[in-house]
């Protein structure tokens, strides 16, 4: 029997393997790998396919694939359940995967509903689960501040501090998300010395992974913007495009890309920086359709996302809404962005990016041109892999329309 759901030794050492593929940097051998042993384990050993879907939560929640890592997370925690006390660690891990993903889908009361379970749990643990701890204080800080609540917030996060600071060896491996938290508090504060002091800290010397820096740089901008401080800012958003475009290839990381590149662009708007910011919206579009591609996949490919049920029904369409939402909002920006450069250079969008074998979108109706090929609606269009760039146009009706109503 598998009491508790513990994996077998020689599944284990084929586990870390596959964490080794993803500390090098590879999200696609290492995805590739976890879900050979997912295959593996279903039906075989209980102990076994919940290790699989351990690894794969652990690896989409780094990646930032939260939807995938949330519909997994909700399966994990549904069948520790059914195995008792026994599994609560496992439990642990579930409702705290379930937390980190709700806190960044921003999806307020099932983040509440998963916090209290997963307090539940740690509280009933005979040792203190101090990683899942963190990953609690965390969650529950984000789901403060997005109540409003900053006292409540920082009393989540000095926790995080102490803990970390008091717990030995743990130091060295939160501090990025430990400064970075901080930091991101001090802005939603509005205390803006503060927070490019912290971000400042961590850049010192440190050999930053490109997607921290990229982060780090996001919340700089937004700082420098939030003072007027644009030939300060420029520079740093060149350096974060310069990561956007270089991180292209990595698909892993193509919902983290949507999420800073946002950022990155409203800030550029906001310092009245249009082309810099063009660029961002540009590279935001291409990591969209990337990740549409991906949760399709993912979503015909792993029973284990299941969909027979309401709740994760819910989820998947809230998930789908919220995303087409916001891509809504994106386009609407870049329009006004081109608006505001005046009809000439509209005129000038038609038949953009056709030459080049860029994928074109129409910054006003969300049609997209595929390299060469026709308009279509943008759900019509899946991409087979990453290998493609980006670039917001107009289509010829709605450059008609457009001709018509400024005639
Ligand atoms: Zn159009």
């Amino acid at each position: 029997m598998s009491a508790g759901l513990q994996p077998t030794d020689g599944f284990l050492a084929r586990v870390v393997e596959g964490r080794a593929l993803a500390e090098q940097g590879d999200f696609r051998a290492s995805e590739e790998h976890f879900r050979a042993l997912l295959d593996e384990a279903r039906e075989e050993h209980a102990g076994n396919h919940a290790m699989a879907m351990q690894s794969l939560i652990t690896l989409y929640g780094r990646g930032g694939r939260y939807l995938e890592a949330h519909m997994l997370a909700r399966r994990l925690a549904q069948r520790a359940r059914e195995e008792g006390p026994a599994a609560d660690k496992v439990l642990a891990f579930a409702l705290g995967a379930i937390c980190g993903a709700l806190s960044q889908l921003d999806l307020d009361q099932p983040l509440g509903e998963a916090l209290s379970d997963l307090r539940t749990v740690l509280d009933r643990a005979p040792v203190p689960l101090t990683n899942l701890e963190l990953e609690y204080l965390a969650a529950a800080g984000v789901h403060a501040r997005g109540r409003g609540d900053h006292e409540l917030a920082r009393r989540h996060w000095s926790e995080y501090r102490r803990i970390v600071q008091e717990t030995e060896g743990l130091e060295q491996v939160f501090h990025w998300a430990m400064t970075m938290g901080g930091a991101q508090l001090a802005y939603h504060e509005g205390n803006y010395p503060l927070a490019r002091h912290l971000v400042g800290q961590l850049g010192a010397g440190s050999e930053t992974p490109p997607f921290h820096r990229l982060k780090e740089l996001a919340l700089t901008v937004s700082v420098h913007a939030a003072l007027g401080e644009r030939d300060e800012a420029r520079p740093l958003a060149r350096e974060a495009l310069d990561i956007l475009r270089f991180v292209k290839d990595e698909e892993g990381l193509a919902s983290g890309r949507i999420h800073e590149g946002a950022v990155l662009a409203r800030e550029l708007e906001r310092l009245n920086e249009w082309g810099l910011a063009a660029s961002a919206y540009d590279l935001v579009a291409a990591a969209v359709l990337i990740r549409l591609r991906q949760v399709d996949a993912c979503t015909r490919e792993l029973p284990e996302l299941g969909l027979d049920d309401a709740e994760s029904s819910a989820v998947l369409g809230r998930f789908r809404h919220q995303f087409v939402r916001e891509q809504q909002v994106l386009l609407r920006r870049v329009a006004a962005v081109y608006e505001a450069r005046g009809d000439e250079f509209i005129q000038s969008l038609i038949g953009r990016g056709a030459a080049e074998g860029f994928v074109s979108i129409c910054a006003w109706c969300e049609s997209v041109r595929p390299e060469d090929g026709r308009w279509l609606p943008l759900g019509h269009f899946i991409p087979r892999d990453g290998t493609f760039d980006v670039t917001h146009a107009i289509c010829p009706p709605c450059a008609d329309a457009m001709q018509k109503t400024s005639a």
